[in-house]
């Protein structure tokens, strides 16, 4: 790990980088978050040469719209970068949509990587940035800037875990004296529900649909814990009958839901259980005294932190905006770079 001295204090035009698997976000100092869309880059074959031909939202909404067949690449898988060429086209265009009139300087860029990262995927990461266009690139671990961005206090001597629900993965850590003292990553995340709710509808009602309509249902009626005095409230899915092949609609309700989604639910329990079994005790006790904190998009599962709590027997609680707290937490140490940087890492 190398040590980093005379990082001066935040420019304008720092910009802070949270490269998820499912989304980017980017925050510039002095102007806050620009850039929220997905990670994703729209590609064609032309003459034996992939073009990129859009990214992030813009990627999404040409998918299936235009009379050549387009490539919709997801250029990062678990939470590492998998396409390098679409990765760094994706961030070079983003970094040039944060440009002012102004600002003409190469950015310096704050950007996290996941604890369980390789020195490899690490490095890539840092190279990638630099050659989308930075002037200099500082590391952080995402799940520092995830309890930072909850609100955490990470400096002090009581342990605090914070279990990142994106959409390939599910990473949990533990923080003491702002160090990652434990991290592990599993592959159980917000993806698994909604294959978890295709898996269910096919085999209930031999109904297939695809993954962006098992998302879309899982945002709008998901629910992870059934309640005696839920309303009743009934979605809705239309699809393909499994043997027929023809259009159908059947109808779910929230017990529906519930059970859908409770096989990825359990074996998140199970997982997060273990990482508190393998804890020295005395930290373990400081986790169960302080909570798990939930974030990333994933722990907006309606009632996940109440399954949770539940299964593991530890009080489990999603802040404010939970798939805004890695870049919300990376944003805040890039305003006090000269002070924060012992949470900096090497390339
Ligand atoms: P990543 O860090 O991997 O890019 P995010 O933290 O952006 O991931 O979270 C993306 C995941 O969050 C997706 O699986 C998405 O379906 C899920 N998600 C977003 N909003 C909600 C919601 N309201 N309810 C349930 N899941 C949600
Ligand atoms: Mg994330």
């Amino acid at each position: 790990m190398t040590t980093l001295t005379g990082v001066s204090r935040a420019f304008s035009d720092d910009i802070a980088i949270d490269l998820g698997t499912a989304n980017t976000l980017v925050h510039v100092v002095g102007r806050g978050i620009i850039i929220d869309e997905p990670s994703a880059v729209a590609a064609q074959m032309r003459g034996g040469e992939r073009v990129i031909l859009a990214v992030g939202s813009r990627a999404k909404a040409m998918y299936g719209k235009t009379p050549e067949p387009i490539e919709l690449v997801r250029p990062l898988r678990d939470g590492v970068i998998a396409d390098f060429v679409a990765t760094e086209e994706m961030l070079r265009q983003f970094i040039k949509r944060t440009k002012t009139m102004t600002g003409f300087r190469r950015p310096r860029i704050l950007i996290c990587v996941p604890a369980g990262a390789t020195p490899v995927e690490r490095r890539a990461v840092y190279e990638t940035a630099l050659s989308a266009g930075a002037r200099r690139v500082y590391l952080i671990e995402e799940p520092v800037a995830a309890a930072l961005g909850a609100g955490l206090e990470i400096d002090g001597p009581t342990a605090c875990m914070v279990v990142d629900i994106g959409g390939g993965t599910a990473d949990i850590a533990v923080i003491r004296g702002g160090r990652v003292v434990q991290g592990r990553s599993v592959r159980v995340a917000g993806n698994a529900f909604d294959e978890a709710i295709m898996r269910y509808v096919r085999r209930r009602h031999q109904l297939v649909i695809g993954e962006s309509n098992a998302e879309r249902i899982k945002i709008e009626a998901g629910t992870a814990l059934l309640q005696p005095n839920d309303r009743q409230i009934e979605i809705h899915i239309k699809g393909r009958d499994l043997k027929e092949g023809r259009l159908k609609t059947v109808v779910l309700g929230p017990a529906d839901m519930a059970d859908a989604i409770a096989g990825p639910v359990g074996e998140m329990a199970e997982f997060i259980q273990r990482a508190l079994e393998d804890l020295p005790p005395q930290i373990a006790d400081e986790v169960a005294a302080r909570g798990i904190v939930l974030t990333g998009g994933g722990a907006l599962l309606d009632r996940l932190d109440g399954a949770l709590s539940e299964r593991i027997g530890v009080a489990c609680v999603v802040p404010q905006s939970p798939m805004h707290c890695v870049i919300k937490g990376t944003a805040a140490v890039l305003e006090t770079l000269a002070e924060r940087q012992h949470l900096l890492i090497g390339p």
